[in-house]
This record gives C-alpha cells, structure tokens and sequence, in this order.
C-alpha cells in the first residue's frame, strides 16, 4: 500500500508538470511539488524501512533550506508599487513597476522573490504568495523589478497599485524615417500609437511593505565588461535582465572598466505600444552611455506586423518584423570582429570574445537551437525569466 501511496504521489508531480498543466494552473504545478515530494518520501519510510535514513536526512535538508530562506534570505523593506497603463490595443496586458530601496546586496540579472501582505485588500490568498522577478536596475541605484500580469497574482498587483493611479505620459513627437530604410508606410494605429507618448510626466504609486528573499541566480564570476562585445537580447518581460545588464555595463563604462566599444540591445514586443512604457527609460541609459567610451545598439523588433519596415525614433531604431536571430548574432559578432581589429594597436587590447545575454522563454529555446556547434568565442548565458 506504502508503495503505491509513493508511485502515486510521484505521478501526481509528472501529471502536473505537463506543459499545458503548468501554464495554465501553475498553482496546482506548484502545490503539488512540494505535497507530493514530501507524500512520496514518507510514503518511501514506511515502503522500504531501510530507505528512513536516507528519506529522513532528505526531509531535513528541504526543512533546513525553507527556515534558512525565511530567515537569513528574507527581509521587510518598503516599497513603491506602480502601474503602467497596458497598451489599447491588449487590454490584458500592463505592468506594474516595485521599486525598492536596496542600493547593495545584489548583482544585475539576478532574481528576488516577492510577497505583498497589502494584497490582503484585494481578497483571496495572494497576499500569502510568493513570486520570483528578475531585477531591471543596474547596482549602486534602487531596485526596480518589472511586473508584467500575467497571471491572478500579477493581475492583482496591478490592480492593487492602480489605486494609487497610473503613470500620466505626455504626447510624443513623430518617429524620424531611417536613411537609406524602406519607405515607411504606418497604418493609422500605428501613426496613433506613436503619437502617444513620450516623457513621464508624472508618477503615481502606492506605498506598502513588501517581503523580499533573495538574491538567487545571476551571471555568477562571470564579468560582461570583461568581453569585446556584448548583446543582449531580450523578448517579452525578459527587457527586465537586460535592463539591469544594461545599467550596469554603463556603471562600468563610467568607471573605466568596460572592454566593449559596442553593446547590441535587442528587444522584440508584440506591438510598438508594448514598448512605449519603457522608451524614455532606454533613451535615458543610452544618453548615459554615449558619454562613456562605447556606443550602444539599440534595436526594437515589433513581430505582430505585417510588413517589415524600419525606422528610428531618437536613438531606438525599430523594425516592424521578428528578427532573424542567426543574422542578429552574425551582425554583432561581425561589428565585435571590427571593433577589435580598429583598436588591436590600442596597448593590452585584445580579442576576449563576444558575450550573448539572452531572457525570455521563447527567445532561450530558439537561442538554445542556434548556440550548438559555434565558436567557444561566443559565450551564451540565459535566464529563466
Ligand atoms: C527566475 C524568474 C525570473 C522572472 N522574472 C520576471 C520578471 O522580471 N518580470 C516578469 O514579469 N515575470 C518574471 N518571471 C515570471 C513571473 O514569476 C510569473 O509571471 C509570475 O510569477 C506569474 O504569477 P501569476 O500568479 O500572476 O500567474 P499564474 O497564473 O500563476 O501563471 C501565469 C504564467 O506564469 C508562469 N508562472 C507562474 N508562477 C511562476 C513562478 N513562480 N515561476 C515561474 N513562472 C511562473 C506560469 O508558467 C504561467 O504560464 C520570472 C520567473 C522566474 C522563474
């Protein structure tokens, strides 16, 4: 009986682990790891009695690393929770922006996760939740997690910072045509969704405490600063990771301490609305970084479209198509090639390959595909945002 109790429980772990399971009932995915592990183990001990050590000695490490986590990994900090309006055209979509004042303790590309008791007021269990979000900023500034809904729990966050009003954006001038590009041809959608928005004019938000474990993950010992070029590529909520890269290749830039003379920042959206929230914030680090030694790169690919079109909006350029990831990495590592050639009379210059930070689910797969059988100058590191 004891044995089938644990065969059971381990096929209770299997049957949720489906994809399909997963995405769409992610709780249940998760309640029934830790139901069904613990189920299994115990159910082992009284199975196989010779198995008790062992399951034992299991059982306490699991328990040793939930207390550890609550108390040496956790901490009550205050935070601002902002909403971000999500774009007309997928009213479903929207994020919401926690800022938390932790200046140290973490690297960019790492990850925290995040319990809001103040969701209490929104109903339910959320507020007992508890979510992993990979940190935007770059170190030495605040904190900045990205939020994007996706589910109840992002869904409610957004609501629940919604009270305290959405971020107000003034109107933007029109996008200037790329020389040389394809004639552009908007549709009115597009010309409206351009015209929308271009400086924060003011943000809103609410105050609460928040409870933030972690750091977890990141690019452990290895240094970005330290290749001859860098990309970032990015798709979705995976801007995030290269958000916080991004910050912190600047910060070394400024002090001296980046080798790159290019970095290539690669973000694909469903839409050009999708990107709007987060337009100012990338002209900001790129005004930032133009006055530092390298130059950035910086593409947005809008795949929902129906023609491929290009064109740049001050200095983000767009093009209205997926990208073609094999000739994205190609270009970039031929512009890496030729930044080391130009400086290879620079004394201490050398060739230190060419890194690939990549973050988004759909973005690791295809990248996963591509990276077998290329050169080991090409250093890939994904993310599992
Ligand atoms: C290391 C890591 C970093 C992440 N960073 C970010 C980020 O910076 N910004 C961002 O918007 N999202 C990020 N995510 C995804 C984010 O954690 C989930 O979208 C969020 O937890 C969904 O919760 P929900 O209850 O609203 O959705 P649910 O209804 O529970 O699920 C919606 C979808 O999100 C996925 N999901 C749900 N919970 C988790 C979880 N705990 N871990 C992983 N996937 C989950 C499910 O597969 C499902 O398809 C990250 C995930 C991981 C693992």
């Amino acid at each position: 009986m004891a044995g089938i109790v644990a065969w059971s429980a381990f096929a209770f772990i299997g049957l949720t682990s489906i994809p399909i399971i997963r995405k769409r009932m992610y709780g249940l995915f998760w309640a029934s790891h830790w139901i069904g592990f613990v189920t299994a183990i115990v159910a082992l001990m009284f199975h196989k009695p010779y198995t008790g050590l062992f399951a034992t000695i299991c059982l306490l490490l699991y328990t040793k690393d939930l207390i550890l986590r609550l108390i040496l990994k956790t901490r009550v900090v205050p935070a601002k929770i902002i909403a971000f309006p999500a774009p007309s055209s997928d009213l479903s979509s929207g994020s919401t922006q926690i800022i938390l004042p932790l200046r140290s303790g973490w690297r960019a590309g790492q990850h925290v996760f995040i319990r809001v008791p103040a969701l209490r007021e929104m109903g339910g269990m959320a507020w007992l939740e508890n979510h992993p979000f990979t940190i935007g900023s770059g170190e030495g500034g605040e904190l900045v997690l990205i939020v994007k809904k996706a589910g109840d729990w992002t869904r409610n966050l957004y609501d629940f910072a919604l009270r305290g009003g959405v971020v107000r954006l003034s109107v933007s001038p029109s996008p200037e045509k790329d020389d040389g590009m394809n004639e552009v041809d908007f549709s009115q959608e597009d010309k409206r969704d351009m015209n929308l928005v271009e400086r924060v004019e003011e943000v809103l938000g609410r105050n609460c405490k928040v409870l933030v474990e972690g750091p977890y993950g990141g690019p452990c010992s290895t240094v970005f600063a330290s290749y001859s070029g860098i990309m970032l590529i990015a798709g979705g909520s995976g801007i995030t990771y290269s958000l916080g890269m991004f910050e912190d290749v600047i910060r070394k830039a400024e002090e001296g301490h980046l080798r790159a003379s290019t970095v290539h920042f690669v973000w694909v959206v469903k839409t050009y609305e999708h990107a709007l929230s987060l337009l100012n914030h990338l002209e900001d680090l790129n005004s930032r970084a133009c006055q530092t030694i390298f130059k950035p790169l910086i593409t947005i690919y809008i795949s929902r479209s129906f023609r491929r079109e290009t064109f740049t909006q001050g200095s983000i350029r767009f093009v209205t198509a997926r990208p073609d990831l094999p000739t994205v990495l190609r270009e970039g590592v031929g512009k890496t090639r030729s930044d080391i050639l130009s400086m290879s009379c620079a004394p201490g210059v050398g060739s230190c390959g060419m890194i690939v930070g990549v973050c988004g689910v759909s973005m690791r797969f295809t990248f996963i595909s591509l990276v077998s059988g290329r050169s080991s100058r090409l250093t890939m590191l994904w993310t599992t945002a």
